[in-house]
C-alpha cells in the first residue's frame, strides 16, 4: 500500500495543514475552510476482501483509508465501542427490499436517526485524539436541525474531558426531536434553544467560532472548542462505511455481481451523507450516480441544474425538517476535489457565497458534476404520497426524509434504470409519527406524540423504537433559550460549568 500523507489541509489554503487527530479536535480549519486529505483516492480498497465481513470488521478497514493518523488497533477498538450492542440491529445498517428497490436502513442507533452512525464514532475518535493533548479538554458546540443534536449529546454523554452544548431553532424541530434533546442526561451536556431557523442557529455558532479564532475575546486556554457538525472529518469518515457495506449486501443478496455499478439516492441537507458516497467512490466503490434528493428548499437541485448556488431565497419549513437547510456546508469539499483540488478557486467561491450570497462555478466543473450527480426534489405533497404509496403497496413505513428520497429516486429511475439504486433511509418513522400517520390515514387523530406512536404502531404492525417509547417518562432537564446577542457569554459560562 502507498502510504498516505499523514495530515489534512484546508479546502481554502493547502498550506494550512493539521495532523489528522488535530483536525478532528478542531473541526473547522482556522481559515473557515474544511479539512481534506490531499491523497484521498490515490489508494483504493479491494472489494473482494470486504465481501464476507461484518459491519464491525469492515469499518476499521475503510476508516484506515480515510483517517491515516489512527492505528488499525485504535480504529478497531473505537468501532467496537461505537457499534457493539449500541444498535438495535445486529447488522448495524441492514439493507431491506421494498418492491424491486433496496433501502439502506440507517436509523437503528440509540437516537433513531442516521446521524448515530457518525456520532457514536466521533467521541471515540476525539478521545483518542485528546491523548496527544494531555492538558486540554474539548468543548463541542453544535447547531442542529433536530437529529444531530440528540445523536451528538448521546455520543458525548459523560465522555471524559469533553463537554457538549447543543443549539436548536426553537420552532424548527419536531416535538419528538425537541423532547429527545431537552431530556438528555449526563453531567457534561447542555441544550439551548435559539430564536430563528436552522441556518440562523448554524451561522450564530459559526460566528462564535470566527470571533474565537480572531481572538475577539479571551477564552480558557486549556479548552479546544470544536464542532460535531458534519464539517468535522471525524464525522464524515464513519459514514463512508455503510456505502461499502450496503454494496456488499446487494452482492450477497444476488442482486448484483462484485464490481457492478450501483447508484445511491440520498436525502440531503448539509451534503454530508451524500459526500460520504463520493468518498466511497474515490476509494474504489463502483458508484454510477449519486442522486441528490432535496425538499422544497431545493437549492442543491438548482445548483446541480444551473451551476449557480444562490442562497438568496426564502426558507421553507417542510415535513422533512432535518433537510431544511440553505447552506450545505460539505459541498465545499466536493468543489475542492472536483476542481482538481484547487484551493484558491474553492476559497473564492466560498468568499462569494459569504459576501454576495451566491457563486457560479465554471462550465467545465458544472459538466463534471452533472456526470456523477443527478438532482431532484419533492414537495411536501410528493413526500406524503410516497409514504402512502409505499405503505399501501408494500406495507413498508418510511419517515418523511426517506420519502423525499423515494420520490426523487422514482424520478431518476424514469430517466435511467439500468443500474440498481440504493435509497438511504435516514430516520425512523416514529420520530415523525404525526406526519407519517397523516400521510397514511389522511388525518391526525391526536395531539399527543406518544399516543400517535402507539396508533402508528397498531395501524402498521411495526414496533416503536425503545429510545422513543420511553421518552415521555423522562424529565425535562434543559429549558434555556437565548438571543443572538447573548450567545458568546452563554457559551463561555456554560463551558466552565460543563467541563468542571
Ligand atoms: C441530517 C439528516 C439528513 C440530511 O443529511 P446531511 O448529511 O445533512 O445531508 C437527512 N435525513 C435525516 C433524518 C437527517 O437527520
Amino acid at each position: 500500500m502507498i502510504l498516505m500523507k499523514n495530515f489534512f489541509s484546508s479546502t481554502r489554503n493547502k498550506m494550512l495543514t493539521s495532523s489528522v487527530k488535530g483536525a478532528i479536535l478542531q473541526g473547522l480549519a482556522p481559515d473557515g475552510g474544511l479539512y481534506v486529505c490531499e491523497d484521498l483516492g490515490n489508494t483504493t480498497i479491494d472489494l473482494q476482501t470486504l465481501l464476507e465481513l461484518t459491519y464491525e470488521e469492515m469499518a476499521p478497514i475503510i476508516l484506515s483509508h480515510l483517517l491515516p493518523g489512527f492505528t488499525k488497533e485504535e480504529l478497531t477498538t473505537a468501532v467496537h465501542h461505537a457499534y457493539h450492542d449500541t444498535f438495535s440491529s445486529k447488522e448495524v445498517t441492514p439493507v431491506v427490499s421494498v418492491g424491486d428497490d433496496s433501502l439502506l436502513e440507517l436509523f437503528h442507533g440509540p437516537t433513531s436517526a442516521f446521524k448515530d452512525i457518525a456520532l457514536q464514532m466521533l467521541p471515540q475518535l476525539m478521545s483518542l485524539s485528546l491523548k496527544e493533548e494531555p492538558n486540554k479538554k474539548v468543548m463541542i458546540l453544535t447547531a442542529t436541525s433536530g437529529d444531530t443534536g440528540k445523536a451528538a449529546l448521546c455520543g458525548f454523554q459523560d465522555v471524559d474531558r469533553t463537554g457538549i452544548l447543543v443549539f436548536y431553532p426553537k420552532d424548527g424541530t419536531s416535538k419528538v426531536q425537541e423532547l429527545q434533546m431537552v431530556t438528555q442526561e449526563g453531567k457534561n451536556t447542555g441544550v439551548c434553544a435559539l430564536y430563528g431557523n436552522f441556518d440562523d442557529a448554524q451561522s450564530q455558532v459559526k460566528s462564535f467560532f470566527n470571533s474565537l479564532s480572531k481572538k475577539d475575546f479571551t477564552s480558557p486556554d486549556d479548552v479546544i472548542f470544536s464542532s460535531a457538525n458534519s464539517i468535522n472529518i471525524g464525522r464524515l469518515a464513519p459514514q463512508v462505511v455503510y456505502y461499502f457495506y450496503s454494496y456488499m449486501q446487494l452482492v450477497k443478496q444476488g442482486k448484483i455481481s462484485l464490481s457492478d455499478k450501483v447508484s445511491f439516492c440520498v436525502p440531503t441537507g448539509n451534503f454530508g451523507d451524500i459526500l460520504a458516497g463520493y468518498y466511497a467512490k474515490l476509494l474504489g466503490l463502483p458508484v454510477h450516480k449519486l442522486v441528490v434528493a432535496s425538499n422544497a428548499n431545493h437549492i442543491l437541485t438548482d445548483f446541480f441544474k444551473t451551476g449557480v448556488y444562490d442562497k438568496r431565497r426564502p426558507f421553507h419549513k417542510t415535513l422533512s425538517p432535518s433537510m431544511d437547510i440553505l447552506i450545505s456546508s460539505n459541498l465545499e469539499r466536493l468543489l475542492y476535489y472536483m476542481s482538481d483540488k484547487d484551493d484558491v478557486y474553492t476559497g473564492k467561491l466560498m468568499k462569494s457565497l459569504n459576501e454576495e450570497g451566491f457563486y457560479e462555478i465554471t462550465p467545465e466543473l458544472h459538466n463534471k458534476l452533472k456526470e456523477l450527480f443527478y438532482a431532484g426534489y419533492s414537495s411536501d405533497e410528493d413526500c406524503q404520497q410516497a409514504i402512502k404509496h409505499v405503505y399501501d403497496t408494500y406495507g413498508y413505513v418510511m419517515d418523511p426524509h426517506t420519502a423525499v428520497g423515494y420520490h426523487v429516486m422514482k424520478q431518476y429511475q424514469q430517466e435511467e434504470s439500468e443500474y440498481p439504486c440504493i435509497l438511504l433511509s435516514t430516520a425512523s418513522p416514529y420520530k415523525f409519527s404525526a406526519q407519517v400517520y397523516e400521510a397514511i390515514e389522511g388525518m391526525i387523530p391526536s395531539n399527543d406524540e406518544f399516543e400517535l406512536m402507539e396508533l402508528l404502531s397498531k395501524k402498521t404492525g411495526t414496533t416503536i423504537p425503545t429510545n422513543l417509547a420511553v421518552l415521555h417518562n423522562k424529565s425535562i432537564l434543559h429549558t434555556d433559550i437565548v438571543t443572538k446577542e447573548q450567545i458568546k457569554d452563554y457559551v463561555l459560562s456554560k463551558t466552565e460549568y460543563l467541563l468542571r
